[in-house]
């Protein structure tokens, strides 16, 4: 037996109760993730051009931002000798500064100065006195007792500080990012290569658009949500069509995929029951294994490896292929494109509206939609048809509601597990 099957047998026997027919979601999660490097390849781009781009190298601040000590308020910036904790002062206003154009003299006991926010703190201004607290007559200002020395000023380097990381290697660059890189002055950033992903449906039943359907055809829509979720992660994809159930035109479509790919994301021909084409051609060209996993929809799964590009065979079921993807496929890609740390999606409890049947032994994703209720709180009400070819209910949903392995039926009111799909599908 190949080494790479192996190794994934012994990690995944290595707990007492495996049961190489149920594999837990969360156990095959882990095994994945712990096969896969992030793909090599830096390239060298534009700030805005890295949005949605992983960062490959720390960004290291050449500056302390902010670049000087500042008001945090618009005020008075005053001397520390001016400040007592029983009286107030009257001080006498010298001059202005604002954002840009910073008073030009030291600060001497006696006097105030008019500060805005975010203009620079000059030598002998020891605090900030919020304006709405103090009281103008003419050139003087009172300021009221119990003022402390630093108040309301904003440190230099107090956000980022000169020669230390801004942003770590391996992270997602969001808007935030691009702010941050921005802030410190950054015009060009190393970022990982794309992931390249192969993606081709198998079924002789499937049609391409463009062209009528005869009897017991279907137009082939994994391909379109796989596009989909591949593109909003940023791959480059290469579509490859449908291919047939055909032995000579899978192993030409597997090793063209091999050749061309970091991944290689097939759908369809893995289930049981199947003519075993599919996987026959994956065993045989590569090192695949056949992974029962304990859930619904979606049980099997291959996954293994041809040549050197990672392969996960996908149910053909549109809901289930979209469900595996995004339980299995979205972090195995988050870690290739070089991603870290890899968090979980975020999963919080909600009240359901409603009761749903559940057997113990296996993870459910049904499709919800979470909503406020009267008293403002979120609730999830689960989709009407969940039916893992029944593609509407993903649409419809805005939510993954996670029905847990151990969990037996739930009642109207139970607390459920949700998955919020905006920003991940
Ligand atoms: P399979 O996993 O190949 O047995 O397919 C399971 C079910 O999903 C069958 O009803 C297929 O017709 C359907 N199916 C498979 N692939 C696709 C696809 N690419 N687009 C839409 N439906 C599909
Ligand atoms: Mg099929």
């Amino acid at each position: 037996m190949s080494s790479l099957i192996q190794t994934l047998i012994d990690q995944a026997s290595c707990q007492s109760d495996y049961d190489p027919n149920a594999l837990p979601v969360p156990r095959a999660q882990e095994l994945i993730l712990s096969m896969l490097e992030p793909v090599s390849g830096i390239e060298r781009v534009f700030v805005r051009q890295a949005l949605g781009r992983v960062l490959a190298a720390d960004a290291i601040s050449p500056i302390n931002v902010p670049a000087s000590d500042n008001s945090a308020m618009d005020g008075y910036a005053v001397h520390r000798a001016d400040l007592s904790a029983d009286k107030e002062a009257t001080l006498k206003i010298v001059g202005t500064a604002f954002a840009g154009h910073p008073y030009p003299h030291d600060l001497k006991p006696g006097e105030a100065v008019r500060i805005m926010t975010g203009a620079v703190i000059s030598t002998g201004m020891d605090a900030v006195v919020i304006q709405e607290t103090t009281q103008t007559d003419g050139d003087t200002v009172t300021i009221p007792a119990g003022q402390k020395s630093g108040q309301n000023i904003r440190r230099a380097g107090e956000d980022l500080r000169a020669d230390h990381p801004a942003i770590n290697t391996g992270k997602l660059l969001r808007p935030a990012e691009l702010g941050l890189l921005a802030s410190i002055g950054t015009v060009e950033v190393n970022v990982h290569r794309r992931v390249r992903v192969a993606l081709f449906s198998t079924g002789d039943e499937l049609k391409s658009l463009g062209t009528p359907l005869e009897g017991g055809q279907v137009y082939d829509s994994n391909r379109y949500t796989m596009w989909g979720a591949l593109s909003r992660l940023g791959c480059e994809v290469l579509d490859m069509g449908v291919v047939p159930d055909d032995p000579t035109a899978l192993e030409a479509a597997l090793k063209t995929a091999s050749e061309s790919a970091d991944v290689i994301i097939t759908s369809g021909g893995v289930s049981v029951g199947e003519a075993d084409f599919v996987k026959e051609m994956m065993t045989r060209l590569g090192e695949v294994l056949f992974w029962k996993i304990a859930m619904k929809p979606g049980r099997p799964m291959a996954f293994g490896r041809i040549g050197k590009a990672w392969l996960f065979g996908l149910p053909g079921n549109p809901v289930a292929v979209m469900v595996t993807f995004y339980q299995f496929v979205r972090q195995a890609i988050l870690k290739l494109s070089g991603q870290s740390p890899i968090q979980p999606i975020a999963t919080f409890g909600v009240p359901t509206t409603a009761a749903m049947k559940k057997s113990p032994g296996r993870t459910e994703f049904q499709r919800g939609i979470l909503t406020l209720n009267e008293q403002g709180q979120w609730q999830v009400t689960p989709v009407g048809a969940q039916g893992s070819g029944v593609l509407r209910s993903m649409s419809e949903a805005n939510c993954f509601i996670v029905l847990e392995h151990a969990r037996g039926n739930i009642a109207i009111g139970d607390m459920v597990q949700v998955q919020v799909m905006d920003g991940l599908v």
